[in-house]
């Protein structure tokens, strides 16, 4: 197969482009590097299945040659980069969407969108099944996100129902492990690259919201299997053990050695609650399920994150 992966430069999206090249597939990555890092892909540059085109996936794409897939992953995904990017994110997800669902229609391939647990908003079920409709602030600092989320869904429902086009829908919840940017401010990279520093571990409210933390193998296989399907209804991948965040702080603690001590911030608004995916839908058809638990997948991330200070003095971002 020859697939497009937009933001190939980011987190999953150069897991992604391993994970297809090592599986005999061609690989045209295509980013803009607002929110990603030519390192992440520096050791596929060179290779003959793999090339790269630098654009801003909102413009009309143009890519010469056949294509089997598309896979649309381009977008500031942490809170910290979305909130400082409000335009580009719904840029990416709603023009991004239509230029890479467009492009995908004229060459006959199948299209996955990159979706998000954020389509559940602050949940009222809990955990959340993909039947859940969601309860999203549209106005709300997150709703850049949320909403632009929720439109890339619809309109590729709408690619799908219309024109007939073969789409996949992977909703994914928080997912970490290497290549994440140290500096992105989600709560695994902040907590890791603090505790690491001797940085107070900066708990948003009183640590007691819980979410569901996937490592990155897991979540690209549960994405793979989902391309290789025949399910076009929206399929949560994640992991289902939910822990407070005071937990995870805990945790990294820990696992770090670190003498950090806790520091409370402010809770910022529309955090969600609770965040935990039912998964009964990928175990039942992907056969999928993770692996990797929590512990386990900080062990192996950690590494990473101590060669980011150790080496390029990486530090967290608080909101
Ligand atoms: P990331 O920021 O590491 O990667 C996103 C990539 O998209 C970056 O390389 C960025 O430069 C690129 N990009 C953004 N706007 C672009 C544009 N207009 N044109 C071209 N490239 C552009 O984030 P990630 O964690 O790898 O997330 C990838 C996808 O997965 C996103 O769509 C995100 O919404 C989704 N997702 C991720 C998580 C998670 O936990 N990591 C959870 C839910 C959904
Ligand atoms: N959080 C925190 N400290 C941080 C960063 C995040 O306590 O330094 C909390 C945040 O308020 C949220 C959870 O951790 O409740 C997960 O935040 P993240 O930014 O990773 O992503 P989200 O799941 O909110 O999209």
């Amino acid at each position: 197969m020859r697939v497009l992966i937009t933001g190939a430069a980011g987190f999953l999206g150069s897991h992604l482009c391993d994970r297809f090249i090592a599986d005999g597939h061609q690989v045209i990555g295509m980013d803009n590097f607002v929110t990603g890092n030519p390192d992440n892909i520096a050791h596929l540059i060179g290779r003959p299945e793999f090339s790269f085109i630098q654009y801003n996936v909102t413009d009309y794409i143009y890519v010469e040659g056949p294509l089997d897939g598309v896979l649309h992953f381009a977008s500031p995904a942490s809170p910290v980069d979305y909130l400082e990017l409000p335009i580009q994110t719904l840029k990416v997800g709603s023009l991004g969407t239509h230029k890479t669902l467009g492009l995908a229609k004229a060459k006959g391939a199948r299209y996955l969108l990159a979706s998000t647990s954020e389509v559940y908003g602050d949940p009222a079920v809990h955990p959340q099944p993909e039947s859940y409709w969601g309860n999203v602030n549209p106005i709300g600092p997150r709703g850049v996100y949320d909403e632009a989320k929720r439109f890339a869904e619809a309109m590729t429902m709408a690619y799908h129902r219309y024109h007939g086009l073969d789409t996949r829908i992977v909703r994914i919840f928080n997912t970490y492990g290497p290549r994440m940017r140290p500096d992105d401010g989600r709560v695994v990279s902040n907590f890791i690259v603090q505790a690491l520093r001797g940085e107070p571990i900066s708990l948003y409210g009183d640590g007691s919201q819980t979410r569901s933390f996937c490592y990155v193998d897991d979540e690209i296989e549960g994405i793979y299997r989902l391309f290789f399907s025949d399910i076009t209804e929206p399929v949560n991948i994640g992991n289902p053990d939910e822990f407070t965040i005071r937990q995870l702080a805990e945790m990294v603690i820990e696992l770090t050695g670190s003498n950090s001590p806790l520091q409370l911030h402010p809770l910022p608004e529309d955090d969600p609650r609770v965040r935990r995916p039912d998964i009964s839908r990928a175990r039942e058809y992907l056969g999928w399920e993770p692996r990797i638990p929590l512990e386990e997948g900080l062990r192996r991330t950690i590494p990473y994150f101590r060669e980011q200070v150790r080496v390029r003095g990486a530090s967290a971002r608080i909101l």
